[in-house]
């Protein structure tokens, strides 16, 4: 895959990053969803804090009140609106699917963001973790590598107001070492190893979580940079698509 395969209608802004050029219907002053008074999700919502998050042990006041202020329905394809905040992964096209709200929740709490944080995360698929992240961290950077889930995840995002996520086009296993150190990475995709230039652009006592495993079994890795030695500890199981690219699967393995 190539590199730096950047889309028509994106454009290069602050330190190299590439976004997709404003749309018209991102008027200034256009109110921000997560402030819209309309809000037909919130009970929904609020369960999904109480029964999926708290009760499983997520306590991070700030990972609640992200997962608490990003509007999932706006997420997902709009065949899937009603059930968008289901206990479990959704189609987001492209075979790829959104992480079920838990994982988001529990992979971000691993980070510890307190907001002064670079973050980078490989696979935005539709954007919703890049979404949390931005609420956490200082600057988001995400890759994708399929094209149309990267124009379609920053449109939205960019239509959404969350100015602070940069969204990038490429095999996200090579990282951005342009844009590198991140304090903080999370690979929403499924490796087979921990991709050694992932390593290698984690800041000093950075943290790096991501599941490791076979196509269908994985183990969440939480990775902890320091100087050369990476202390590193294992959440739990789960279950990702899998991360293609040159320090990922070569190929899609056979599930
Ligand atoms: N975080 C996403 C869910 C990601 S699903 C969300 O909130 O919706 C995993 C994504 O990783 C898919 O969109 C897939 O296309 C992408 N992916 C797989 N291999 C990749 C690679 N090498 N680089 C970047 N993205 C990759």
């Amino acid at each position: 895959m190539t590199r730096g395969r950047y889309l028509e209608g994106w454009e290069r802004v602050g330190d190299g990053a590439i976004k997709m050029k404003p749309f018209r219907n991102n008027r200034a002053g256009e109110r921000h969803p997560e402030d819209s008074g309309e809000d037909q999700f919130a009970v929904e919502r609020a369960e999904m804090l109480d029964k999926q998050l708290r009760r499983r042990g997520v306590h991070d006041s700030g990972v609640l009140s992200a997962m608490a202020a990003v509007r999932r329905e706006e997420f997902v394809p709009k065949e899937f609106r009603q059930r968008a905040y289901e206990d479990a992964p959704l189609p987001i096209g492209e075979g790829q699917t959104i992480s079920q709200p838990y994982i988001v929740a529990a992979m971000t709490a691993a980070l510890h963001l307190t907001g002064s944080e670079r973050v980078l995360e490989i696979g935005t698929g539709c954007g919703y973790q890049a979404a949390i992240l931005s609420h956490l961290g200082k600057i988001v950077f995400s890759i994708e590598s399929r094209s149309e889930l990267a124009s379609s995840a920053a449109a939205r995002l960019e239509r959404l107001g969350y100015a602070t996520v940069h969204i990038h086009c490429g095999d996200g296993t090579l990282g951005l070492p342009e844009l590198a150190p991140f304090d903080a990475m999370l690979v929403a995709a499924a490796a087979p190893r921990v991709p050694e230039p992932l390593r290698s652009q984690l800041a000093e006592g950075g943290r790096l979580i991501l599941p490791v495993g076979d196509a269908d079994n994985q183990e969440l890795l939480c990775l902890e940079r320091h100087g050369n030695s990476f202390e590193t500890r294992t959440l739990e199981a789960c279950r990702f698509v899998p991360l293609i690219g040159y320090y990922g699967w070569k190929e899609p393995p056979a599930r």
